[in-house]
């Protein structure tokens, strides 16, 4: 096949070269709330037409490279005294992979395990564009299912004002979970 970058052919989606020039991942941290914190690998604007392949079906091999590249090794240096459980915010599927279930899966661990459809959207509305307003008047609505009293790192592609985390956040935690931080792969404000 192609890499998708620059159009050499390769057995990956994304060739070495332009994975080692690209899609070397570097670690920013950003307050959303007090004291809690949102990491990220990559600035949205480096590897946007690569996070917008989740609206494709190519998607899942774009998202497991990147979470292998980012999520994986993050995980691999990870250490905490408890066990941890690894949810995807809104791992709904399309075109059938669930990219936010991609990254989750990614982070598996001796401590830390993934677990999918917890944390769904009732409210399926695009933020895309829209401003903390529009976001704060109409919330996804997340519904949680059966999980409390856990360790919790959230998952997802990508943050922009930090509503739709912090939103998940809140639902958790009426079910006393303690959610340690977020982690995206990519952050808006970079
Ligand atoms: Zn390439």
């Amino acid at each position: 096949m192609k890499c998708l970058t620059c159009d050499t052919l390769c057995f990956s989606i994304i060739c070495k070269t332009c994975q080692k020039n690209f899609l070397c991942p570097s670690f920013h941290k950003r307050e959303i709330s007090k004291d809690f914190y949102n990491y990220s690998f990559y600035a949205f604007s480096d590897i946007e037409d690569l996070i917008l392949s989740k609206y494709y079906f190519h998607g899942d091999r774009v998202f497991n490279l990147l979470a292998k590249l980012s999520f994986a090794k993050f995980s691999k240096n990870f250490n905490y005294d408890e066990n941890i459980i690894a949810i995807a915010i809104d791992d709904h599927t399309r075109h059938e992979f669930s990219h936010t279930a991609i990254l989750a899966k990614h982070l598996k661990s001796k401590i830390i395990k993934p677990k999918y459809n917890i944390c769904k959207a009732r409210n399926i509305v695009k933020y895309a564009g829209k401003d903390q307003e529009f976001r704060k008047n109409n919330p996804r609505n997340f519904e949680i299912n059966d999980i409390s009293n856990q360790n919790v790192i959230l998952c997802d592609d990508l943050i922009t004002t930090g509503s739709t985390i912090l939103e998940a956040k809140a639902t958790l935690e009426k079910k006393n979970n303690k959610i340690l931080f977020s982690l995206t792969l990519a952050d808006a404000k970079l």
